[in-house]
């Protein structure tokens, strides 16, 4: 146990920031099911390169470098606002009355005021270097929308995103945002796809979902020359460079000579979680320490504590490859009053064959429990969270409250995404005592997943 005492935020030094990503796959036993065609035939790198550029398909299929070096151009972006803090929650720790030491890696210090504008640099930097014109992308809440828009116009590159309707109605203003970083925004489903003029026949007042604005977006990517498709969230590639995350997050402990017991992230596609946990669970897969590892997810949508792991489409128009993954079924529309992000029917395959092989745990958060906590945590450690992250904020405070009962000193370490200014309309319902809590029943569950495709 450590004996220094922790700084409010531990900052790293800029040379400290991780010259290479961190590739978990390298090390797990066994590999994620893979990537398969619509044909049910594994994807090759060829065979992806209509939606991905190039060095982003590689890194999708490549299970086997442990490390990647980050180019220095992507590295001399991380600089501008990486190292991101390693935080000791004080405060909360003394509020909750807790022996608990609770620890948070803070990653909204960008304008998208969260962790994803890691890979948004990343993806733009390659598709820069293929020589590529445009990009097209999806948005729920729109912090990837953001990410990428800052990074596209870093690189020169045009952007064109698909904005779930019912987002792009409630938060005006992150439109404004990627508009004034020059990328073209779309409220989703819209009419200048063929997959989005079907939904609209179908239903006219339809809201929208990421997995139809990833329909849409891929449509576009295919069907325009030197466009290619990038997604924020869930693919392998995203967790890699999330793992810089996890890397500052694990060298920063070792300052304070701290490891902690439990690490716990929210999880919509898994890539906060991916990156956080990366060299942690490499230790527990190494046998080398033993952390419980913690997936925090929306009871409103429940894709590990309640989906199916089958292989599914990343999509609701069944355009893209299958992956195996933990799913609600690719046409699961989570209830529109659930506010922010980790809307996504499925889970990165990565997380998923880990949880599927008991590397990790999943539980579900209802909404008002989640805004209980982050409008604590907003009082006490001056952080206006996200509501996705303030997922993780209430798991982390239950775990505290059970080391009360314990009496037990454990160290948590929790992902805090980013921040919540964009979900004030959500904040306000909390306050006023309106917000609900909608979840799925069993009969919605099952029948959403009775599309899963067969035979797979
Ligand atoms: C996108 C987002 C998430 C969820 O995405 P993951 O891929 O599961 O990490 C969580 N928090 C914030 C702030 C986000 O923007």
């Amino acid at each position: 146990m450590s004996t220094k005492k922790a700084p409010h935020r531990l900052y790293l030094n800029e040379n400290e920031i991780p010259t290479r990503w961190y590739n978990l796959r390298a090390d797990m036993k066994e590999q994620p099911d893979p990537m398969l065609l619509p044909n049910g035939v594994p994807a090759k790198e060829e065979d992806i390169y209509p939606v991905f550029c190039k060095q982003l398909a590689h890194q999708e299929l490549d299970g086997e470098t442990r490390w990647i070096d980050i180019p220095d151009e992507v590295l001399e972006v991380y600089k501008v606002y990486r190292p991101s803090p390693l935080c000791r929650a004080y405060n909360l720790e003394k509020a909750l009355d807790t022996p608990a030491k609770i620890y948070y890696k803070f990653e909204g210090n960008n304008t998208s005021g969260s962790h994803k504008l890691n890979s948004a640099i990343a993806q733009a930097y390659y598709a820069k270097d293929e020589g590529l014109r445009g990009l097209t992308t999806e948005t729920g809440a729109g912090q990837w929308g953001t990410a990428l828009s800052e990074a596209a116009a870093y690189f020169g590159l045009e952007l064109i995103v698909y904005m779930v309707k019912v987002s792009y109605n409630q938060k005006p203003f992150r439109k404004a945002i990627m508009e004034t970083f020059d990328a073209k925004v779309i409220a989703s489903p819209s009419d200048t796809t063929n997959v989005g003029r079907a939904i609209l026949a179908a239903d006219a007042d339809d809201g929208g979902s990421l997995g139809t604005a990833i329909s849409e977006a891929v449509e576009v990517a295919v069907t325009t020359e030197g466009y290619r498709y990038v997604l924020g969230s869930v693919l392998n590639q995203v967790l890699l460079h999330q793992s810089v995350i996890g890397l500052e997050a694990a060298l920063a402990l070792e300052k304070l000579d701290e490891y902690p017991d439990i690490i716990i992230g929210c999880a919509g596609g898994g890539s906060n979680l991916g990156g956080l946990i990366a060299p942690f669970m490499r230790d527990k897969i190494l046998g080398k320490a033993d952390p419980r590892i913690v997936a925090v997810e929306p009871a409103s949508c429940p894709s590990f504590t309640r989906g199916k792991y089958a292989y599914d489409f990343c999509d609701t128009g069944k355009t893209t490859p299958l992956a195996k993954m933990y799913t609600l079924g690719s046409g699961f529309k989570p209830s529109a009053n659930h506010a922010g992000g980790l809307r996504y029917h499925g889970m990165s395959p990565i997380l998923s064959k880990l949880y599927h092989d008991g590397y990790m745990e999943a539980v579900a958060a209802e909404q008002t429990a989640v805004f209980e906590a982050a409008k604590q945590f907003a009082k006490l450690e001056t952080i206006l969270p996200a509501p996705e992250s303030a997922h993780a904020i209430r798991a982390a405070a239950d775990e505290a409250l059970r080391c009360k009962e314990t009496g037990e000193a454990k160290t948590i370490l929790f992902g805090l995404t980013g921040t919540g200014y964009f979900d004030m309309t959500a904040y306000s319902q909390y306050n006023e005592g309106t917000m609900t809590d909608r979840i799925p029943t069993d009969e919605e569950l099952a029948a959403s997943l009775e599309g899963l495709p067969k035979n797979l």
